[in-house]
């Protein structure tokens, strides 16, 4: 009965302390980067594609918000 307990603690610590309140950004969907598809044409008319990843500015890239915004 008492591991049983002990068990049930420890699960309910981990919890907290992995964060599980955390928020995914919306704005990056979880993955801490925004990719931007962009086209460009040169100088011989042809259009190049690229992709730019850039840190998402909402999160600072850290793919969640913070556990306690202000
Ligand atoms: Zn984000």
């Amino acid at each position: 009965m008492r591991l049983i307990q002990a068990t049930l603690r420890e699960h309910v610590m981990s919890d907290a302390t992995m964060g599980s309140k955390r928020t995914p950004c919306p704005d990056c969907h979880g993955t801490g980067e925004l990719r931007i598809d962009s086209e460009n044409t040169n100088e011989d008319l042809e259009v190049e594609k690229q992709t730019v990843i850039a840190d998402c500015p909402r999160c600072m890239g850290l793919a969640f918000f913070p556990p306690d915004p202000p």
